[in-house]
């Protein structure tokens, strides 16, 4: 069975794709069958992955609301041995059509139970909000959820809402969801203010960061446009050493 975590932060910008897509492809690398999960209607993991979100016909929108069969909806890219459940415009319109369903908070979840058995790995990124589709998120978030956090002023601010919200699942629908995870990105050695914030965060989150810090680094803003990971676009640069270090300190802890 797979283990599934959620890539979350409500804050926008602070590297779930990022971490999402070039995590996935080291693990991949590393022999694991890995499978993304997009449910951002922002789409960018899918966009990440070279695919034009507007070509998408299926995506996690069907999985939330349709009743295609899971593995219909899901892309593999042979090269990359990566596997792609992707996101489309569509998924827009979810947050507001699964208030009234049943289930609503369970349906990603029910979906992937469909998948995990063909999978080592399953990742999901998450939209910047809390709203239906995150709360999907955290639900299927079998081993926990990874937060990156970006190194730079207020990197705490809104986590404690963050918190909050895996409480409250935590309390009302699912007593097991932890943190697996709290992942440092963007991080710029020449800053005072980076090694403060390494510290701060160390201090909230005791025992819960990982050794893998993700440093700036232009190759990681670049690859997306190319629509590959950065372990096939730049594999010697910071920034994918940094990306195969986490891959193999989560392998290690899973083993
Ligand atoms: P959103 O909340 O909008 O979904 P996100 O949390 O998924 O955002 P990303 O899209 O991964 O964040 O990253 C935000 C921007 O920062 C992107 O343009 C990305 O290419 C860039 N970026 C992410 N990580 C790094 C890094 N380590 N170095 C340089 N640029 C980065
Ligand atoms: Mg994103």
């Amino acid at each position: 069975m797979a283990r599934i975590y959620t890539l979350v932060n409500q804050k926008g910008g602070v590297g779930k794709t990022t971490t999402a897509i070039n995590l996935g492809a080291f693990l991949a690398k590393h022999g694991q069958r890995v499978l993304i999960v997009d449910i951002d209607p922002q789409a960018n993991a899918t966009s990440c992955l070279g695919i034009d979100k507007h070509e998408v016909e299926k995506s996690s929108y069907q999985a939330l609301l349709g009743d295609d069969a899971p593995e219909s909806l899901v892309l593999k890219n042979e090269r990359l041995n990566l596997s792609l459940l992707p996101s489309s415009p569509a998924l827009a319109g979810a947050e507001v059509e699964l208030v009234n369903e049943l289930g609503r908070e369970t349906r990603l979840k029910k979906a992937l139970s469909k998948l995990e058995g063909d999978y080592d790995y399953i990742l999901l990124d998450c939209p910047p909000s809390l709203g239906l589709l995150t709360i999907n998120g955290l639900m299927a978030a079998q081993d926990g959820v990874i937060i990156p956090v970006q190194c730079e002023y207020l990197a705490l601010e809104g986590l404690g809402q963050l918190t909050q919200t895996i409480q409250q699942v935590r309390s009302a629908l699912f007593p097991d969801l932890r943190v697996s995870g709290v992942v440092l990105t963007m991080f710029d050695s020449r800053t005072n203010l980076s090694n403060d914030v390494v510290a701060e965060v160390n201090n909230h989150f005791p025992e819960l960061v990982f050794d893998a810090i993700i440093p700036r680094s232009v190759r990681l803003a670049e690859a997306p446009s190319y629509g590959l990971p950065i372990s096939e676009y730049a594999p010697n640069s910071v920034g994918a050493k940094a990306y195969n270090a986490l891959a193999k300190e989560i392998l290690a802890r899973d083993a």
